[in-house]
């Protein structure tokens, strides 16, 4: 798409179109090449009013929330990025709270930030989203990954997901079931891309709990992850464990923790991660992921499969 001339957008305040913008500053990895087009998408209405554009005009759509679970490719992306996140500051009007006696119903907008809505539900003393607390991304993000932490799960408290369908252009409401979520997966992560659905917003239903508790416990998951998980640059877990191993243990194991190609690593901190210390690339990332591959291949014979996704470079 570079070189032809610019696309209008339709006139809409909240949405902000750039072009040749660099992923780099979109991703966690703070990796990635420049995306032809990208809006930042902080509600409903800017998301859609951008996917209208993108279809009046055939471009392919990639849907980023935090961007801490994808690896950008190096030669940027063709089409459409939308950056569909808004700041905790702002979330507030993404979320809405219906108090159903002992639980309470949580609709929250795909943008708003996993962390933040943790917070928000423990501080309304509302159980089960405290193990969202420190994780980077948005609920869009976490929906698709079926993302968890401390032993609960996306899919355990989700009730519907809101999806537009890009192939009929229809807004859907399905059971949180549809998603057919297990350990960081989902249908619609499987899908090739560009992907049919966009996650738009979605209900769960969060049991009645100790508001001095579960503040107690979201700041204990944030000190948790500060100690024992890198603080800089970096993606989320690189590989899923693979029962019953821990896939920083083999990677440690296998003599791997610390390993550096230029200036990403699997870090000192959790073998599992992998950090960029300036300027690092994808091309750099997936040579480590092979290594890593191959090396605890060769010497425990067990498979490690990549949780991070690779959106490929393009062709
Ligand atoms: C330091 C660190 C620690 C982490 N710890 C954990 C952890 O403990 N547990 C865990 O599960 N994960 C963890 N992660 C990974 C990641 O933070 C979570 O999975 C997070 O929920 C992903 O959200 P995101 O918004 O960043 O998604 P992104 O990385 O932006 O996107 C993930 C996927 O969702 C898609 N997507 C995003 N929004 C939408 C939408 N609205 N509609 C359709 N598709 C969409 C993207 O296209 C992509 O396929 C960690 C990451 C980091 C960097």
């Amino acid at each position: 798409m570079r070189g032809s001339p610019p696309l209008a957008l339709p006139t809409k305040p909240d949405v902000k179109l750039f072009t040749d913008a660099p992923l780099s500053i979109r991703t966690t990895w703070r990796i990635g090449g420049p995306a032809d087009y990208l809006v930042l998408a902080a509600d409903r209405a800017a998301m859609l009013a951008a996917l209208e554009w993108a279809d009046a005009e055939r471009l392919p759509v990639t849907i980023f929330g935090g961007g801490s679970n994808l690896l950008a490719p190096d030669g940027g992306l063709r089409g459409l990025v939308i950056c569909s996140r808004t700041p905790g500051d702002r979330a507030e009007n993404l979320l809405k709270v219906e108090e159903l006696g002992d639980q309470a119903r949580f609709t929250v907008g795909a943008q708003a930030p996993l962390t933040w809505t943790g917070r928000a539900a423990a501080n309304l003393g509302w159980a089960g989203l405290d193990w969202g607390v420190g994780l980077p991304g948005t609920i869009g993000g976490a929906t698709v990954n079926n993302a968890g932490a401390h032993g609960t799960e996306m899919k355990d408290h989700l009730e519907t997901v809101t999806v537009l369908d890009l192939e009929t252009g229809r807004i859907e409401t399905h059971p949180g079931t549809w998603l057919e979520s297990a350990y960081r997966y989902t249908a619609i992560k499987a899908m090739p891309r560009p992907r049919r659905y966009i996650v738009l917003e979605v209900s769960m239903l969060l049991p009645k709990g100790d508001r001095a508790e579960l503040l107690a416990l979201a700041d204990h998951h944030a000190e948790f992850r500060d100690r024992t998980q890198p603080t800089g640059a970096c993606g989320g877990s690189t590989f899923a464990n693979p029962y019953p191993h821990y896939a920083g243990k083999l990677i440690e194991d296998a003599g791997l923790k610390g390993f550096m190609i230029g200036p990403v690593g699997f870090s000192t901190v959790h073998a599992n991660f992998i950090v960029n210390e300036g300027g690092g690339t994808a091309a750099q990332v997936r040579e480590l992921i092979a290594t890593a591959q191959q090396t605890v291949r060769d010497r425990f014979g067990v498979e490690l499969h990549t949780e991070i996704e690779d959106l490929g470079e393009p062709e």
